[in-house]
């Protein structure tokens, strides 16, 4: 006789009260939540494709919250309830006043708007063999090999020698040229392709073409190079000395758009941490009146080590706090901003390793994220015996479950990668110093800090969700 494999209702009930298995964002979601994803989703990509920099993307944050009716901090003179704060216009704060004192806490969301990239040295631009070129030095950790063979574009400031700044981008409209670092062709690759991936590619190579048109006159040296700085000059108004006073980014010149047949990914650059900077900061747009004051913060430089006075290691936050202490009329002591830290409770909103499906021998299935499983809390970071994490506290751990818990968010529980593969660090640690409860938490990417990363629509949004939730509690 056949016994059927169906487990009892008692094991049903059991398995259910004790096991925690994966949930699919997808699942939890009703029909008019999928819909609210799509949307959302759309929105996203938008702002990705306008916002390539950090500047980019706090500039766009400045304007849109103003328009919701957010205030400079620095100006009026009337109690905050809605505020923000930019800083050398690469990082920025943005508050939510609650009812109760900020002394009581606050609710702090930090995330980063920097992004792997290739910056362009201070003495760029060179002719060779009858081409201009530009020089470039890799930001962050980036795979070199990435970077060649593909569209690229300038985003950035050139400060000219009068002073004043210039915006500088080329290659993001549809009839801009682009620019390229062009690969060795295979048939002379013979000795490159003996080479370890580390080493193939040096810095130094990273050299983007940028022209081939002589200057007419050709009794003179470099007419190419000449060439181009004559048509940066009546472009921009820029001479060869500006670009030491330059922050000249080069990045993919292709647009972030749904992937996979289904539509349920979205592919683009800088989603390393723009999603998480993104999400939280339309979390902030729809918070009003919390208990707790709400903040989000988006830190430059987190992929170089949270160094600089735009970093998380800088005092800014202290000093945005100390401002909205004072025009709040709380006393803005040393005391008192200790109370709004040790009292505080943050996330650091950054992303996480998704699984990749190709490379499983760098994963532990069982404790690392997958994409499209909601979004990821990471209780440390770091590397080999968890050198340098944070590794938040249990209590606040379970406080945070119990949030998202409560708030029907789809949440997965993941470290990256297998223990002595590698790792990495977020704010957090830095942000802990001040005393604050602190964890990662955000959504998985696969592909991370490649020019094409890809993320899940459903986990974006959740992630969103998620935020929202935490800037209420
Ligand atoms: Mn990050
Ligand atoms: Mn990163």
């Amino acid at each position: 006789m056949m016994r059927s494999k169906k487990p009892s209702e008692k094991t049903k009930a059991l398995r259910e009260r004790l096991l925690r298995e994966p949930v699919r964002t997808w699942d939890t979601l009703t029909e008019a939540e999928k819909n609210e994803v799509q949307a959302y989703s759309r929105d996203y990509l938008a702002f990705l494709n306008r916002n390539r920099t950090e500047r980019k993307a706090v500039e766009s944050f400045v304007n849109l919250a103003s328009r919701k009716g957010f205030r400079n901090l620095d100006g009026g003179r009337t109690k905050p309830s809605r505020v923000f704060q930019l800083f050398r216009g690469k990082v920025l704060a943005v508050a939510v006043v609650g009812s109760r004192p900020l002394t009581e806490g606050m609710r702090l969301i930090a995330s980063h708007v920097d992004s792997p990239r290739l910056d362009l040295k201070p003495n760029p631009l060179y002719e060779d063999t009858g081409l201009a070129l530009l020089k470039s030095h890799y930001y962050g950790g980036v795979k070199k090999y990435h970077w060649v063979a593909r569209s690229l574009a300038l985003c950035g400031v050139v400060v000219r020698k009068d002073g004043v700044p210039v915006e500088v981008e080329v290659g993001l409209a549809p009839e801009d040229p682009i620019l390229t670092i062009p690969d060795l062709l295979p048939h002379l690759s013979r000795k490159q392709m003996e080479q370890k991936a580390s080493e193939f590619l040096p810095g130094e190579n990273l050299n983007l073409i940028v022209g081939s048109t002589p200057y007419p006159d050709k009794e003179t040296e470099d007419r190419v190079k000449l060439a181009v700085l004559e048509l940066l000059e009546k472009k921009y108004g820029i001479i060869e000395e500006d670009f030491v006073s330059a922050e000249i980014q080069v990045v993919p010149a292709e647009s972030a758009r749904e992937a996979g047949l289904d539509r349920s990914l979205l592919a683009g650059y800088g989603q390393d941490d723009r999603v998480c900077a993104y999400t939280s900061f339309t979390a902030m747009l729809e918070s009003t009146r919390p208990k707790h004051t709400a903040v989000a913060i988006f830190y430059d430089k987190e992929e170089i080590g949270s160094e600089g006075n735009t970093g998380a290691q800088s005092r800014f936050l202290e000093m945005f706090l100390t401002m909205l202490m004072e025009k709040s009329g709380l006393e803005p002591s040393p005391t008192n901003l200790h109370r709004v830290f040790f009292n505080g409770k943050a996330l650091s909103a950054d992303v996480t390793a998704a699984i990749d499906p190709t490379y499983p021998e760098v994963y532990e299935k069982r404790n690392n994220a997958r994409l499209g499983y909601g979004i990821n809390v990471t209780k440390y970071t770091g590397h080999g015996g968890k050198y340098l994490a944070s590794d938040a506290n249990a209590e606040y751990a379970g406080w945070v479950r119990k949030l998202f818990n409560d708030s029907g968010i789809a949440w997965q529980a993941a470290a990256s990668g297998k223990v002595d593969e590698g790792g990495g660090g977020t704010v957090a640690k830095f942000l802990a110093k001040s005393g604050m409860e602190i964890i990662d938490c955000g959504p998985p990417l696969l592909g991370m800090h490649s020019p094409l990363e890809l993320s899940a629509k459903d986990d974006v949004w959740m992630c969103h969700r998620a935020y929202k939730a935490f800037l209420n509690s």
